[in-house]
Formats: C-alpha cells, structure tokens, sequence
C-alpha cells in the first residue's frame, strides 16, 4: 500500500476519499467504490501494491518474493528500477502534484519520473480480431451484457476490427450502459474475456494475446492473404498438377486460370463460370454473403459459387481445386462426361499445397490496445503549465510509458496514446464509478527539462527515498519492452 496520498477528512472514523470526483465516505475497514482506496485505522491507503519494474529480475536474477509487509524495499535506488504509475494513487482535483515525482541518476544524467493513476473519461479498446468469420457489419452495435458498448469498423487486412468503450458510452448513455461499458473495457484491458454480441452478426469472445471464439467456435488461423494473393503465391506449386484452382474468399475471390499468374505460366482457359461481380480478370468480390464458412463467407457447399462450365471450352475429366484462403477448407472435383463437378479424394500432391497455405497463415489472436486521451487536469499533476507538457511529449522531450510499457503517442494536439495491454503487468488497469477507466501513465524526462517546462519541483524526491517508506512490488521488466528511463529516449534532449 503506498503513503502518498491526497489528505483524508475523517468524521466518526469515517474518511472521505477524494482521489475522484465520486468522493466516497469510506468506514473503518471498508474499501471505496472503486475497490481501490480502503480506511485502515483511520487511515486512507491505496489497498493495491505500487509496481515497481526491475530490469535485474527481467535478465534472470532472483526474483524478490513480493509479500504484504515483510519486504525490505532494498532494490528501489538501483540502477535498474523504474517506478511506474500502477498502485501508485490518483490526485484530485488535479492542481494536486502526481502522487510521485521521483528523480534518478541515469548514466549520469538526472532524469525524473512523474507518475500517477489517471482517470480516463475519453478512453476505450481498439480490438483487432484475427479471423476472416463475419462479425457484423460495419457500423453494427457491438453489445457486452445487452448494452451497446462499441462498434464495428473498418476491417483490416485478414481482421475485424471492433473500437469499444468511448466517452458517448461511457457517459453519454444510460447509467447502465455506461456500467457495461466500463466493466467491458476494463476486463479487456486486464487481459480477461469478454463476450460480445454484434447486431445482425455474430457473437464473438475476447480475450488479448489469445484466440478468438467466434460463434462458439475457436479461429485457428488467420488467412495467408486475400483469394486473389493465395492464387498469386501458390500458382507455380498448382502448376500441371491440377487444371484450374478456385480460392474461396469473402473479399477477392481468385481464380487460377483467369489471374494473372495463371496466364504467366500458360495455363489454358477451363471454362469455369464464377458467380459474384468481376473485378479484374482472376478476381471477383461479391461471390456470396459475409458468413462463418469458407474463406469468410456464408458457404458450405462451394459449387454453390460456380455456373455451369462453358461446354466450348471445358472436358470431361477436368481438375478442379477449390480451397479457403486459411486451407481450412477444400475440395477436390473432376468434371464428369457432362462437365458436372464430382468431388473426388484430394491427390497427395495437392494435399501437400494445401498444408503450405495452413502453414502460411499466422495464429489468429485477439489484440487490445487500449486508447486514451491524458487530459489538461491530468497534465497538470506534472506542470503548473500543461501545454508544455504536451509541446514536451511532441519535441520527444518527455517518454510517455503506461506501467512501464511503450505507447505510441498520436500526433496532433494533446496527448492521445495507445498501448497493447498485453505489454503492461497484470491488473494494471482500475475504474472509478463516475464511470471512467483508471490507467498507469508514467512521463519521464530529464530533470533540467522538468524544471523548464514549469514542474513541481518542491515535489522531486530521490529514488532512494522510496526505500521501506511503503510496500511496493518489484515486477520483472519485459524483455521486449525497451527500457523506459534513458536520456537518449529524448531525441532532442539537451542538457
Ligand atoms: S471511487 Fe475510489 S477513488 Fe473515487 S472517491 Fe471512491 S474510493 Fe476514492
């Protein structure tokens, strides 16, 4: 529990909290709303532990067993110690400096870190769904306990995207909603799972860094590339093995001996007649409805796409493959003497391309990144001037972290940053009832800048002297996370 914190009011041994808007008056031995705050004897205490990252632990040293009380704070001061914003407390209202502002000598430069938990109002979930299964379509409601929460938008390449969370539902709806927003977002960020229902879609469980289940249904793989690139990258292995290769894709349905790959290797015209619109010679979009079946579409049976083969052109005996964009599904037809398809065991060397498109498509996972905008009142906690702080994080004076992991930074005004939830520790993320996500932001600079810029300078203390001033966790640092507190991060430092 950490010891910094804003000054509690007590009545009858009652302590209003006022580290949120929500001002909660807390019994003895009872926590606050957010489960985050608790009056223990009298006094407030942030009931989590203050993170700590350790660079030593990440490189395989001992790891410091963490337990309430009996730690002695020895790592905190180490050249390796970073002290993030987890556990660490919130300030309100915000002219209140951050819980802490702590300086370090870093390869002999004074640097400073500003840490505190902030309160999020504009904030949600930027969700990538690895999977060509038809989710919904775009603009579709994406529900989480019945209430809309999100929506879905723009697909990408091989994922559905979904943006969850926002200040219209966490705020501008019913209180309801707005409750159902929030505890979305935050399971999401805390890496749990969450199921959700899109409106005339499907209902799909998310969990980040693990597979999605769509429909009830575990997604495998992610597709090696549209119908159109699978025809591309496989042509030479299909060549004088098979007569012509349909690769099923709710996108861009490719067709061998149309494409342009096919015509390359001189593969003669079959005859074949696909359904759907044509794009370019070898692509056609539109082949059936959005779906869960082959390649993302509504299909089982995948001569449902096909017309009647051109008897000018076609034979009897013709080799047709036709497979999904993950390989996922396949089937083998030869035409018989009246230029009907019949499905036929798929030759071991046809098997053998198959298996290479599986092999081609990536695990398809869930990622969250959480999204969120450091608003001026946040700002402030750092300077008395907040808008050099954004002008600070802009010049890349200042390294903005969330618990210690790197965010992309938006460019533009303010200071509206990303991070994969999946590269912070674990439980991370809070809430406050109001309701708005609380989320770990640490700002790191040197400490001539932090002076420059307007910082709270009468609230620098050394790392040092967080030793055994209050329980903190040492947690390893990730090793694919760079480290957070170096001079060079500013690429324009000076000093
Ligand atoms: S919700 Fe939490 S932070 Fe807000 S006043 Fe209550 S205990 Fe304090």
């Amino acid at each position: 529990m950490s010891d910094i914190l804003p000054p509690p009011r007590s009545v009858d041994g009652k302590i209003r909290c006022d580290a949120c808007p929500v001002l909660c008056i807390i019994r003895p031995g009872a926590a606050g709303a957010c489960d985050r705050y608790a009056n223990r004897d009298g006094e407030l205490v942030r009931v989590d532990a203050h993170v700590v990252l350790d660079r030593t632990l990440a490189k395989g040293g001992t790891a410091v067993p963490f337990h309430h009380g009996d730690w002695d704070g020895t790592i905190i001061g180490g050249p390796g110690t970073f002290v993030t914003a987890i556990g660490a407390g919130t300030t309100y209202p915000d002219y209140k400096p951050a819980p802490f502002i702590v300086s370090a000598d870093v390869d002999g430069v004074d640097m400073v870190t500003v840490v505190t938990e902030g309160i999020f109002s504009y904030c949600g979930v930027k969700a990538k769904i690895d999977t060509d299964r038809f989710l919904g379509p775009e603009r579709s409601l994406v529900r989480a306990q019945g209430e809309a929460i999100g929506h879905v938008t723009t697909g990408e390449y091989g994922s559905q995207m979904l943006s969850l969370g926002g200040v219209h539902h966490l705020t501008g709806g019913s209180k309801k909603e707005g409750r159902a927003t929030c505890d979305a977002l935050l399971d999401l960020c805390n890496g749990k799972a969450v199921e959700l229902m899109v409106d005339e879609g499907a209902t799909v469980v998310v969990q980040a860094g693990q597979a999605p289940v769509v429909n009830g249904v575990q997604e495998e793989r992610m597709r090696v590339g549209c119908g159109s690139a699978t025809i591309g990258m496989f042509a030479k292995q299909w060549e004088g093995k098979v007569d012509d290769v349909v690769v099923v894709d709710d996108h861009i349905t490719g067709v061998l001996s149309e494409h342009q790959a096919g015509k390359l290797l001189g593969i003669p015209d079959t005859g074949l007649k696909m359904k759907g619109r044509r794009s370019t010679p070898g692509r056609y979009f539109q082949v059936a409805e959005p779906g869960t079946g082959w390649g993302g579409t509504n299909i089982a049976d995948p001569l449902s796409i096909l017309g009647p083969f051109d008897a000018k052109v076609a034979w009897p005996g013709l080799r047709l493959l036709m497979v999904s964009t993950t390989g996922e599904h396949f089937g083998y037809f030869e035409l018989d003497e009246v230029l009907r398809p019949v499905e036929r065991d798929l030759p071991v060397d046809l098997a053998v391309s198959v298996e290479r498109i599986r092999e081609n498509c990536e695990p398809a996972l869930s990622t969250i990144l959480f999204m969120g905008g450091a608003g001026g009142s946040l700002r402030s906690g750092v300077t008395e001037n907040p808008v050099r702080l954004t002008r600070s994080v802009k010049d890349a004076l200042t390294t903005v972290t969330c618990g210690g992991a790197p965010v992309f930074v938006w460019p533009g005004g303010g200071i509206t940053f990303m991070v994969d939830v999946t590269r912070v520790p674990e439980n991370a993320f809070g809430y406050v009832p109001t309701p708005a996500l609380v989320a770990p932001i640490e700002f790191s600079l040197r400490l001539s800048d932090y002076a420059a810029l307007g910082g709270h300078m009468d609230f620098v203390r050394p790392l040092s002297s967080l030793d055994g001033d209050g329980l903190r966790q040492p947690v390893p640092q990730r090793v694919d996370n760079p480290w957070p507190l170096a001079p060079s991060n500013g690429r324009r430092s000076h000093g």
